[in-house]
């Protein structure tokens, strides 16, 4: 079979949907100086299920720092010791504003907060808020219990942000402080209250390939509504080192998940303009179509205007607010 046949085979699986084992490790093993072929696969899945268009979005980091927990990956962590502002609680204004600037910027619009979670007290005041919030939004505000993501929906929120962050075999090396499992319970009460789910995790934390096709088949066995997918932004004073993946090898997980979950939004979050650099716009090829605009919680990013350039000059455009 030549390298065509190969992609175009993996298109009609993909689209039946019975993308197996062996066709994750044909996407793993694919030469990198026929990436274009791979691609070709991917962004035509894009297109037919999402045609031209892409769904950036926003986020807030409403509550900065000083979190119990220790993920370590995360400048936020008390475990770690990297120098990030600890901030308490965003004021209700402060959150208003935010959103309005997002909806103007036609991006969902997203808070996030550190720790293991958010008190009650926090969260009636963050809810009060959102009401008052403008477009579609979305939270992340920790291992909630059905309650209080019952009062997220209350609120409007639509999408609740929950990632299980890596495979679950590598889970353990990475964060002690909660399980894999403890994620994924979350993952399961928000869907019972009737929201939409965006979890994925971070790429580059030391885990195999083998373990990124595991947790790819994770988190489609979890059946989630959006994918958002990080690539390890390495910051001074966490636990883990600069991941030695190139470009390519980013681009190839993008496609991965593309092509096993060809009907779900894949977007791409921290670490694209530090790993990809030049080659960002390629992560629409690659099969990506959504990503994080204007910054993340701890990093600052290439800008709304410079996305919005970007966007612009693949030919696409931004889903409306
Ligand atoms: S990832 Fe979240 S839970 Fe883990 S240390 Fe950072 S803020 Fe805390």
């Amino acid at each position: 079979m030549t390298i065509f046949e190969k992609a175009q085979q993996l298109f009609n699986k993909s689209v039946a949907g019975v993308i197996d084992n062996d066709d994750m490790d044909l996407i793993i093993n694919w030469p990198h100086d026929q990436m274009s072929v791979l691609f070709a696969c991917a962004d035509q899945l894009r297109r037919n299920y999402f045609g031209s268009t892409v769904d950036p979005c926003s986020i807030m980091n409403i509550k900065s720092g000083g979190c119990s927990e220790d993920c370590a990956y995360c400048s936020q962590s008390s475990h770690n010791k990297a120098s990030v502002e600890i901030r308490e609680l965003a004021s209700p204004e402060e959150i208003i504003s935010q959103a309005i600037k997002s909806f103007e910027n036609n991006l969902i619009f997203s808070v996030v907060s550190s720790g293991r979670k958010l008190s009650r007290k926090n969260l009636q005041i963050v809810v009060d808020a959102l009401k008052q919030c403008p477009g579609e939004k979305h939270a992340s505000l920790g291992i909630l219990d059905e309650d209080e993501l019952r009062i997220l929906v209350e609120a409007g929120v639509v999408c609740y942000h929950h990632n299980i962050e890596t495979s679950r075999s590598h889970y353990p090396k990475i964060v002690t402080t909660h399980t894999w499992e403890d994620r994924v319970e979350t993952v399961r009460r928000a869907k019972k209250v009737g929201l939409r789910v965006c979890c994925g995790g971070i790429l580059g934390l030391g885990e195999t390939w083998e373990q990124r096709k595991e947790f790819c088949i994770q988190i489609r066995d979890l059946q989630v509504d959006s994918i958002p997918l990080n690539f390890l932004n390495a910051i001074p004073g966490t636990r883990v080192n600069a991941p030695d993946d190139s470009p390519l090898d980013f681009l190839k997980v993008v496609s991965l998940f593309r092509i096993v979950m060809p009907d779900r939004p894949v977007r791409i979050c921290g670490g694209r303009e530090v790993h990809l650099g030049p080659l960002q716009p390629l992560l629409f090829y690659a099969g990506a179509n959504g990503y994080i605009s204007g910054g993340y919680l701890t990093t600052g990013g290439a800008g709304v205007d410079n996305d919005d350039i970007m966007i612009q000059s693949l030919g696409l455009k931004k889903r409306m607010q």
